[in-house]
C-alpha cells in the first residue's frame, strides 16, 4: 500500500517536471583536444626549453596538448640575431624563432613560452607587467616569468575549445610577431 502510493506520487512527480519541461542539464559534450606537435629538430640549445614551454601551457590550459616527436604542427629554430619572433599559420601551427643573442638578454624560457603563446591565439599585450606573459620585453630583462596569468591561459584554453568566437576570430588567422623583445643596449666594458 504504501510503496504503491509511494510510485504514484512518484510518477506524478516525473510528470509534473516533464510538463515544466526542466530537463536535466548534461555535461558539455567532451571534445577532442588537438594534439599541437612541435618539432625541435631545428630548436638546438633550445630544445630542452621547447619542452619546458610545453609543459607550462599543458598544465596551464585545457582542450590541447603539445607533444613532441609526433609532427610539426609548430617548428621552433634556433637563429643568431634578428630578434625572437613567431609565425602563425592558423590556430596551433607556425613557426618560433628563438634569438640566441636576445636570450642572452631576456629569460629564454619566458621567451619560449611567449612566442608559442601567439602560435597559441594569444597578441602581444605590452604593458610593462612581469604577471602577465604576454607583456613579452617590455617587462624588462628582469623579468624571468615564464608562465601564463590565469587570464590568459583561460583565453587559450577557449580559443581551442571554440567557444568565444569574437576571440576566436581574433586568434585563429594567420599573423607575424615580431619585436616582442627591445634590444638592450650593450654593456660598455
Ligand atoms: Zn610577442
Amino acid at each position: 500500500m504504501t510503496s504503491r502510493i509511494g510510485r504514484v506520487v512518484a510518477a506524478s512527480a516525473a510528470t509534473a517536471v516533464a510538463t515544466l519541461g526542466v530537463t536535466v542539464a548534461n555535461p558539455a559534450p567532451a571534445s577532442a583536444a588537438m594534439t599541437i606537435c612541435y618539432n625541435t629538430s631545428q630548436a638546438g640549445s633550445f630544445a630542452g626549453i621547447a619542452g619546458q614551454a610545453a609543459s607550462i601551457w599543458n598544465n596551464a590550459t585545457t582542450n590541447l596538448t603539445l607533444s613532441a616527436n609526433c609532427g610539426s604542427n609548430l617548428r621552433i629554430y634556433q637563429i643568431t640575431g634578428g630578434g625572437s619572433y613567431a609565425i602563425r599559420t592558423s590556430l596551433g601551427n607556425g613557426r618560433v624563432y628563438i634569438d640566441t643573442q636576445q636570450a642572452q638578454q631576456y629569460s629564454p624560457l619566458r621567451i619560449m613560452t611567449h612566442e608559442i603563446g601567439h602560435i597559441l591565439g594569444l597578441p602581444d599585450n605590452y604593458n610593462g607587467n612581469c604577471s602577465l606573459l604576454m607583456s613579452g620585453g617590455s617587462a624588462g630583462t628582469s623579468c624571468t616569468n615564464p608562465y601564463p596569468s590565469t587570464t590568459e591561459a583561460n583565453r587559450v584554453s577557449n580559443l581551442f575549445a571554440g567557444t568565444r568566437a569574437a576571440e576566436r576570430a581574433e586568434g585563429s588567422g594567420s599573423a607575424v610577431f615580431r619585436d616582442s623583445w627591445p634590444a638592450v643596449a650593450a654593456t660598455v666594458g
